[in-house]
């Protein structure tokens, strides 16, 4: 019943997404790496260059104060899109990456802020706390300004399974108490197991420690309904090209009472309010964070990409994607495979969106990648930017197939029938 019902999404939705006319016969199951744009994102950028063509904010002319409108209008798409509340600000970046790194880089600057543990800014032997299952970009950001500071960072272990341990937690806790903890930075949803962690309890220890709670949302924003609002997160950060838009924009979605207090990021153009000789008097935020001219048409494809999976829904795209990811897991384990991170069976239990990560013993993930690709399958093979991982499963790559609302049952079977082909060849 399900699987016919959920079908029809993919169904639906397929002609939307130009790639599938321009490479028929392709099975594309990469979307954790980057999703495929729909024709009307395409169209909303190609109209932003074709009509618009002005740049923002300096024009006095109508074509540069439409644009401005709709790049300004579409902080508050992403506000509605995410339940955030009139206490939050939308800073545009480039991507998740540099969301962080402007985050790291500001903090390092930074004094007071309004949390108890930041009477004083960043101080040598400050912890800050991140898990064994971030992506690097919510690692190294934190390294360099560790080195910098002297800071300690501390990594919440996993299970085997990919959930982040509590009783790891649990030690770092008491092993923490008389610590000051500024940061805890965590991932909502991991782009190698999918899970999508709960969060509530080191929400709650960085409220009792009085830090700030940093959550990536890179996976998170483009499977299933975000509530910012319940999250309760200091930032929350994405990119565009993970839910449908294009790649070169994201954003960064802070409290407002943070930002404030936050130094700017870059220095240039559309940031300042006043530049003499001996001094510059910066822009409020979020603008004092957005220096030079940005991404334009990146913000019209983002607007786009939300009003678009506003139309399909975004609880219609989990509940597809669970579908679908149980139909992959069984079907790769009934083929032999390894599969890293949730067993089947964990599926009753947990929550977890289409990312499945395996390995077919005895063959090189890039190997199986690369056949793969022989039958017009598009699958990744790698560490998947996330070496601590890799290193607590003791390997170097897995393979990965990520799915998203236009995948269907028959590319899972064309991965099953190539990781067949795979093994005969290599006679496993
Ligand atoms: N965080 C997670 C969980 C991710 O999956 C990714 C990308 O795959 C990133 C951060 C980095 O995103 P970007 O490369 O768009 O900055």
């Amino acid at each position: 019943m399900i699987k016919s019902e959920t079908q029809n999404l993919a169904a639906a939705v397929k002609s939307d997404f130009p790639f599938f006319a321009n490479n028929p016969d392709t099975v594309y199951l990469d979307s954790a790496a980057t999703s495929l744009k729909p024709q009307a994102v395409i169209d909303a950028i190609v109209k932003y260059y074709a009509q618009y063509g002005a740049n923002i904010h300096r024009g006095v002319y109508r074509q540069s104060m439409e644009a401005t409108e709709i790049y300004e209008d579409t902080r508050s798409t992403i506000k509605n899109f995410l339940n955030a509340s009139k206490d939050y600000e939308v800073v545009y970046v480039r991507n998740t990456t540099e969301g962080i790194n402007l985050l790291a880089r500001t903090l390092g600057l930074a004094g007071k802020l309004p949390y108890t543990a930041w009477e004083n800014g960043l101080q040598k032997g400050d912890v800050i706390i991140l898990s064994e299952s971030e992506h690097h970009s919510n690692i190294v950001p934190w390294q360099m300004i560790s080195d910098r500071l002297g800071l300690e960072i501390v990594f919440i272990s996993i299970e085997t399974n990919g959930q982040l341990s509590m009783s790891s937690f649990e030690e770092i806790q008491n092993n923490l108490k008389n610590k000051c903890v500024k940061i805890v930075s965590l991932s909502k949803v991991s782009n190698v197991t999918g899970i999508v962690h709960d969060l509530e309890p080191f929400k709650s220890y960085a409220r009792q420690k009085g830090a700030l709670f940093i959550v990536d949302g890179a996976q998170a924003i483009c499977h299933n309904t975000i509530d910012l609002a319940a999250m309760d997160a200091d930032a929350f950060v994405f990119s565009a090209h993970k839910l449908l838009g294009p790649t070169g924009v994201g954003a960064l979605v802070a409290r407002k009472s943070l930002l404030d207090k936050l130094p700017p990021f870059l220095g240039g153009g559309d940031m300042i309010l006043d530049v003499t000789k001996n001094a510059t008097k910066y822009n409020e935020s979020p603008h004092k964070f957005e220096a030079g001219t940005p991404d334009i048409a990146g913000v019209f494809g983002l607007k786009a990409a939300i009003e678009y999976l506003g139309r399909v829904g975004m609880e219609n795209i989990y509940m597809w994607e669970k579908t679908l990811t149980k139909y992959c897991m069984e079907k790769l384990d009934k083929a032999g495979v390894y599969l890293f991170g949730p067993s089947i069976t964990d599926l009753e239990k947990m929550e977890k969106v289409g990312v499945v990560s395996f390995n077919i013993p005895g063959i090189h993930p890039h190997d199986v990648g690369t056949i793969m690709d022989e039958h017009n399958i598009c699958i990744r093979a790698g560490h998947h930017c996330c070496q601590l991982l890799m290193q607590a499963w003791d390997t170097s790559a897995t393979n990965r197939a990520s799915f998203y609302l236009y995948n269907d049952f028959s590319d899972v079977d064309r991965l099953a029938e190539a990781v067949q082909y795979v093994k005969k060849i290599f006679n496993k």
